[in-house]
């Protein structure tokens, strides 16, 4: 844990308090927790050193290029996603006190907004249930890395073939604002995995895996800020 932030941890129970209520839920419904209006201490949240981290930082040794991807939606996000301006939105934002971290970029823009496959690919999950009545479709896209494309509708387009090929920019569906009065947009909760591990992408938290998610999850951040630079 960061040292400087020890002083604010003192102001944490109060602030928290009305939240502890969710602490007896399971993780995905303590995901709803990641939209929680910005307070003072979830503004500079961020994990910046890094040192409970069980994952490498990602890279291009993971085989994915920045130029490899379309943007997954064709605006660019409503709100940052990167640095401390990303409050909660960013990647590696601290949930439930420190116990999670985040395990993606929320990407937030209007309700039904349209998603797309960043890359060619192949349908691995069609929006199955994610939580708080969004749902989320898995992409295993060419090269091996894995998206989830998380907090989307479950209707409003046809039924995307399991184990069918995607093609890079085709639309998979639109994104959708969870069931929660603390959440103030909708996003697109967007989860990268090198591929290079195997087994069900959500994993139960631990101490040394915080991001309850499989040992070969990304941080999807360069990546994503690399193509929404390319949308006009
Ligand atoms: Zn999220």
């Amino acid at each position: 844990m960061n040292k400087s932030f020890l002083p604010i941890l003192i102001l944490i129970p109060s602030l928290s308090f009305g939240l502890s209520s969710y602490s007896t839920h399971s993780m995905e419904y303590m995901d709803a927790l990641e939209s929680v209006p910005p307070v003072a201490i979830e503004a500079y949240d961020i994990d910046e050193d890094n040192d409970n981290n069980f994952m490498s930082v990602p890279n291009e040794t993971a085989g994915l290029s920045k130029d490899c991807c379309l943007f997954p939606m064709k605006v660019k996000a409503t709100d940052s996603y990167s640095g401390a301006s990303a409050a909660q939105r960013a990647f590696n934002a601290r949930r439930d006190n420190g116990a999670r971290l985040h395990a993606a970029a929320d990407l937030y823009q209007s309700q039904y907004q349209p998603v797309y496959a960043i890359a060619d690919g192949t349908i691995l999950e069609d929006r199955e249930p994610f939580y708080l009545g969004t749902n989320a479709t898995v992409i295993e896209h060419t090269g091996g890395f894995i998206v989830r494309y998380g907090e989307i509708a479950s209707n409003s387009i046809k039924p995307l073939k399991l184990k069918k090929e995607v093609v890079a920019g085709q639309l998979i569906g639109y994104i959708k604002k969870v069931n929660s009065k603390k959440v103030t947009s909708a996003m697109l909760h967007f989860e990268l995995f090198s591929g290079k591990a195997q087994g069900p992408l959500t994993v139960k938290t631990t101490t040394k895996n915080k991001y309850g998610r499989r040992s070969d999850l990304m941080n999807p951040t360069t990546y994503l800020l690399a193509w929404e630079k390319t949308l006009r």
